[in-house]
């Protein structure tokens, strides 16, 4: 591990202590007994949880705090995503030692700084985690094409299907897949150069280098790769200059066939902002998608991790109900193996049908209050911003201003969270199409006059700062 990376965990680790004092022994166990440093850098810290229940309550509860702690270390911001977690086990034993270092201080800090590194950890942006194989990947009608796909590409890098792009909702197993072909590549053609890279630590590297004047280092490293693997492309999305310089490198790697394979959460044409000449370069050969599991397959998936939690003794209607009700996100699901995990080994009981009816709660009941908060918090912003009540926003007043504004909410509704038309358009009491037509016209007033755009941006920063 480099002695950089050693410092920044030491600074994260730092900040949890404090938090964890601020908050409680318990309410941190909740949320942040699983967390990972992803990137600090430029004065932005990322870390990862293992799945969205845990962004979203920590975003809800914890981030204002984290962030006024961080600001003593000279962060100014500080972001949560769902990460594969490959760090955190690392990263607890280092806090470990931390805990130590209260205790006695000098001494244990060399301990960290002397600890045995392994070369993965050295690049992190490019370290693949070894449990994502094709082996451990469970096959269904949901996922065949797509892994049929994944495993020609793994076969015969640059020759079949480049580039490739993976496209399918959150928790379906596109960073797995993406990672499968990595780690078969680096098995088995060992003189490759694989890249991967989770989008946001692309754009960290990116600006990195600019601002330390080597671009041409680290276009260099993106030129020299044989495989590029780049996760959550959505995240490109107004960023131009990243955008700029990617389909330069798109380029260049497709004239000497190298193999690229892009995973995305949404559907190309639906990541803002993103330049039309990129969106048809990453659609430009094979598209895959992969859709939530069947039944059979979530049961697989299931049944996988609870054999290797050595978990055996559980009921058939617990199992019945977490399919049924979770498989629509197999990282959620896998989730709740973990508290099935935690729950036993701590009570000694068999978790039983009531506690999981309760923890499922947590879930997708949640999500929707989360959205509605979101919904509600948009509307608020709005509202203020123009100075109309936020009733008048939601009426069918068809005074110009008001269906102006109220295009504008349904907009950035439709943008910032992930209701369908449908949803925004039960909202507004209005029809899938007037939602439509709302958002092309707003799009087109904000292409054509940058006042208007620049209005939408602040918009949009007021409804980020404005917590929950
Ligand atoms: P995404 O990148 O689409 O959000 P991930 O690839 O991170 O989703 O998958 C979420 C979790 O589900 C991971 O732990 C992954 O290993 C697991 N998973 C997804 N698909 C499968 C599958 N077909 N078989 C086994 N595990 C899977
Ligand atoms: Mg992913």
């Amino acid at each position: 591990m480099s002695k950089l990376l050693t410092k920044h965990k030491l600074i994260f680790s730092e900040i949890l202590n404090r938090l964890k004092k601020e908050i409680g022994d318990t309410n941190y166990a909740l949320s942040f007994s699983s967390v990972e440093l992803v990137s600090l850098e430029n004065e932005i810290l990322i870390f990862g949880v293992p799945a969205d229940f845990f962004k979203e309550t920590i975003e809800k509860n914890h981030l204002e705090k984290i962030k006024e702690i961080a600001i003593n270390s000279n962060i100014t911001e500080v972001i949560v995503i769902v990460s594969d977690q490959k760090n955190a086990a690392d990263f607890f034993s280092q806090e470990e030692k931390n805990d130590a270092k209260e205790k006695n201080s000098k001494k244990s800090t060399k301990t960290i700084l002397a600890k045995p590194v392994t070369p993965q950890h050295e690049t992190q942006e490019d370290a693949l985690n070894p449990e994502f194989s094709f082996t451990n990947f469970v096959v269904g009608s949901s996922n065949s094409f797509a892994h049929s796909v994944a495993t020609v590409i793994a076969k015969n890098p640059g020759e079949a299907h480049n580039p490739c792009l993976i496209y399918g909702n959150v928790g379906l197993g596109k960073t797995h897949l993406l990672q499968a072909i990595g780690n078969y590549i680096r098995h088995n053609f060992t003189d490759r150069k694989v890249l991967f890279y989770p989008s946001e630590k692309f754009l960290n590297a990116f600006t990195f280098a600019i601002a330390n004047k080597k671009s041409r280092d680290f276009k260099n490293k993106i030129r020299n790769a044989d495989v590029l693997l780049l996760d959550d492309i959505q995240f490109f999305s107004n960023k131009p200059s990243l955008q700029e310089e990617f389909y330069h490198s798109f380029n260049t790697l497709l004239l000497e066939k190298k193999q690229m394979v892009f995973a995305s959460d949404r559907p190309i044409h639906q990541i803002r902002d993103l330049e039309e000449r990129l969106q048809s370069r990453f659609r430009s050969n094979m598209i895959v998608d992969l859709q939530p599991p069947e039944p059979e397959m979530a049961l697989g998936i299931l049944h996988n991790a609870l054999n290797k939690n050595s978990i055996t003794d559980i009921d058939t209607e617990v199992i019945n109900y977490i399919v049924e009700r979770l498989r629509y996100n197999i990282r959620d699901m896998l989730g709740f193996v973990s508290r099935i995990v935690g729950y036993q080994s701590l009570t000694g009981n068999i978790v039983d049908l009531i506690t999981i009816k309760q923890w499922a709660m947590d879930y997708s009941p949640k999500k929707n209050n989360q959205r509605r908060n979101t919904v509600d918090k948009i509307l608020s912003v709005i509202a203020n911003y123009y100075d109309i009540a936020v009733t008048e926003l939601k009426s069918k007043k068809r005074n110009r201003r008001i269906s102006h504004v109220r295009h504008i909410a349904i907009y950035l509704i439709k943008e910032l969270t992930r209701c369908s038309q449908t949803d925004v358009g039960d909202i507004f009491n209005v029809t899938h199409v007037s939602v439509s037509k709302a958002i092309v016209q707003i799009d087109k007033e904000r292409d054509i006059d940058p006042h208007f755009a620049d209005e939408i941006e602040e918009i949009k920063e007021r409804i980020y700062q404005k917590g929950d």
